[in-house]
């Protein structure tokens, strides 16, 4: 396998207890050796994990690597979203990760002052310029909530010409649903990188409850072999290690710009499915 060049980034989610503040430390360190471009850290919609994030993303920064916090705006005051974009950006923050949100129960869309991402990208540009690099979402397999596939391919033309810099894709196991994606992008105007989300396998059970409420969906021929190995963990890991790393030379080789691992906080299986490409 040829040496890689393109970049990687790696996305983890905030830790409640110091013992998870220090294992994040140390898968961070083990991350580090792939030269991310940068490390990103998920945020709870209304604000449920904010001192999580702003602890993952202040160790980031002292650890010398680029950082991207998750911004949802669901549930927020305009001025709130202002007031945390201000702060990250004294932290020396250049990039934001710019989401609607998963709606918490219980939380109606009317509670905050934007309800969709793309307004939310309208702010940034309004308020900070181009200090920040956003990455948008893109869900090639469409996103849950949508009214149609036409449908959800023009709100992200929407978002991604409200100032988006890339998008990062919700994670998928089929390469012609990205690539398609791409194209219908491509056909309608938008040219930002679109750089796929990738998700390591450790366990069926979890990969397909996470899914169901997601939209990725896990094809056929995938769900039935990684049942067919019951609770046997180690033959899961080895078999979705060959499938996804294969997914990802594809990608690579057909033209996506860099990987976006959802790293789930763990090194293990990210650091293998690299090294395998080359990294
Ligand atoms: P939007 O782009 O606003 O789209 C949401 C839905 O509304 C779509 O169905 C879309 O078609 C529709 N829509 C969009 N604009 C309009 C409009 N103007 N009018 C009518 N309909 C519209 N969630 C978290 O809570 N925290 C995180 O940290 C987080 N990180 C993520 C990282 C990545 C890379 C991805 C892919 C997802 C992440 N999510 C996170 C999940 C994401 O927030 C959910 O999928 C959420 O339901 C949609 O967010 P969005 O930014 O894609 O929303």
């Amino acid at each position: 396998m040829a040496k890689q060049s393109k970049k990687l980034s790696f996305e983890f989610f905030p830790t409640r207890t110091p013992e998870g503040r220090a294992k994040q430390v140390v898968t961070r360190k083990q991350l580090r050796q792939f030269d991310p471009e940068f490390f990103s850290c998920t945020s709870g919609a209304g604000g449920s994990t904010r001192d999580g994030t702003m602890q993952a993303i202040t160790d980031i920064l002292s650890e010398g690597t680029a950082a991207a916090p998750h911004l949802p705006c669901i549930g927020m005051q305009r001025q709130e979203i202002v007031d945390l974009l201000e702060e990250y950006k004294s932290m020396g923050v250049r990039h934001i990760v710019a989401l609607r949100g998963d709606i918490p129960s219980g939380m109606g869309m009317g509670s905050g002052s934007l309800h969709y991402a793309n307004e939310l990208v309208e702010l940034i540009k309004t308020e900070f310029g181009s200090h920040f690099h956003i990455e948008i979402a893109a869900y090639p397999e469409f996103h849950p909530q949508a009214r149609s596939a036409e449908d959800d391919l023009n709100n992200f033309v929407r978002k991604a010409k409200a100032g988006a810099d890339s998008a990062i894709t919700q994670y998928f196991f089929n390469a012609d649903a990205y690539f398609r994606f791409v194209d219908d992008v491509h056909a309608r105007g938008i040219n930002i990188p679109i750089i796929p989300g990738i998700m390591p396998v450790a366990s069926f059970s979890k990969l397909a409850r996470f899914s169901d409420t997601c939209g990725a969906e896990i094809p056929r021929w995938l769900r039935l072999k990684l049942q067919s190995y019951a609770d046997d963990s180690t033959a899961i890991k080895a078999f979705a290690l060959d499938v996804v790393t294969e997914m990802c030379e594809r990608l690579l080789r057909e033209g996506a710009p860099s990987l976006h691992f959802y790293t789930l906080n763990q090194a293990g299986l990210v650091s293998t499915i690299c090294q395998r490409l080359g990294y």
